[in-house]
């Protein structure tokens, strides 16, 4: 967990489509070992792929929490920044995995975990600490930012200033100071979302859609009546479907959305290889909107976690493939 970027692969459960194709397993997850194996399908020889954690189709929502946002979250009461990206084709459980169910307890996905255990570690702070959590929930639609949570349809513009920083000018933050007020609010986000039927799947979203927690903090020193403060950023991504334009069918509108997707993914993996290369290699934060906008949480002091989602299924092989080398690259073995 020391690494400032790591990379898990998740594997869900066949769904009943699969079923019903009778599609074969062609994902072994080798839990001691941390490798992902394709096995031998059409010609296509075996592959194994290894990675900081894996999780086979059993494994629990509270399983990779812990492992992978808890200690972004932790961090964040210190000060740092950090982002959690949820990556693969549609279907593939990014959604499930970001956000999940808040009842029962076992559906938690990391959204709902996360405000469980900020608001856990507030009511075990000592006196003196004060904590203050505001959200923000906004997408990236065809390179567009939109306030998912402010007046709706809303178009949103980067701006750079002096005593902002880079921020999203006229973003709606909301305050929030129990966790089970952050349901509505990601029901009322979902409502606003730009979603377009593809082949693949009626409800897919092809945009990015963005939780943006900022937790600030002030300490003031008993003995000398100091204050201190400190703020960290927490963004929880789900990223759009990765799966290639040309295959879901998409024509027109659709086609176009897709190649812009596909080029914020790009772009994405670019950054991450380049962070994960290391010191003096030049990040290529400018080249999509996502990438600028999350400049100040990915990379130097923050941790990023990537979450590559896939199905077990031989009839998805070629997305899964894909989206196996690209967290792969992304960890550069
Ligand atoms: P995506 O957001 O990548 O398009 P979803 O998260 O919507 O995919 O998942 C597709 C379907 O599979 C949903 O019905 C979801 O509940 C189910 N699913 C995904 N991952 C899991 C899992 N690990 N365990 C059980 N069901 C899952
Ligand atoms: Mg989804």
């Amino acid at each position: 967990m020391s690494e400032a970027v790591k990379v898990v692969v998740r594997c869900r459960p066949f769904n009943s489509r699969e079923k019903e194709n009778a599609s074969d397993r062609c994902i072994t997850i080798d839990q001691e070992t941390n490798q992902v194996i394709m096995r031998e399908v059409d010609g296509n020889p075996m592959r194994n792929f290894a990675y900081d954690a894996v999780y086979d189709s059993e494994s629990r929502q509270t399983d990779v929490y812990e492992q992978t946002a808890k200690p972004i979250v932790n961090s964040c009461f210190d000060g740092y920044n950090g982002t959690v990206f949820c990556y693969g084709q549609t279907g593939a459980g990014k959604t499930f995995t970001m956000e999940g169910k808040e009842e029962p307890k076992e559906l938690r996905g990391i959204v709902y975990n996360t405000f469980y255990h900020i608001f856990d570690n507030i009511a075990q702070q000592p006196e003196g600490v004060q904590t203050m959590v505001t959200v923000s929930f906004l997408e990236i639609y065809n390179e567009e930012l939109r306030d998912l949570i402010g007046p709706k349809g809303q178009k949103l513009e980067l701006k750079e200033s002096k005593e902002k920083g880079l921020h999203v000018k006229g973003l709606s933050q909301v305050c929030i100071q129990e966790a089970n007020k952050i349901d509505s609010l990601l029901q009322t986000g979902k409502k606003n979302r730009t979603v377009g039927a593809t082949l693949m799947n009626a409800e897919s979203s092809r945009s990015h859609s963005i939780f943006m927690i900022s937790i600030e903090t002030s300490e003031t020193n008993t003995a000398t009546g100091e204050k201190m403060f400190r703020v960290g950023k927490l963004n929880l991504v789900d990223l759009a479907g990765s799966e290639r334009a040309d295959k879901t069918g998409a024509t027109g509108d659709r086609l176009q959305e897709g190649c812009k997707i596909n080029m914020s993914l790009s772009a994405l993996g670019n950054v991450i290889s380049a962070l994960v290369e290391g010191k003096g290699k030049h990040v290529p934060y400018r080249n999509s909107k996502l990438t600028r906008l999350l400049q100040d949480s990915l990379g130097g002091n923050t941790k990023t976690v990537m979450v590559a989602n896939i199905s077990p299924a031989d009839f998805n092989y070629d997305e899964t493939y894909s989206t196996l080398r690209y967290a792969s690259r992304a960890k550069k073995i």
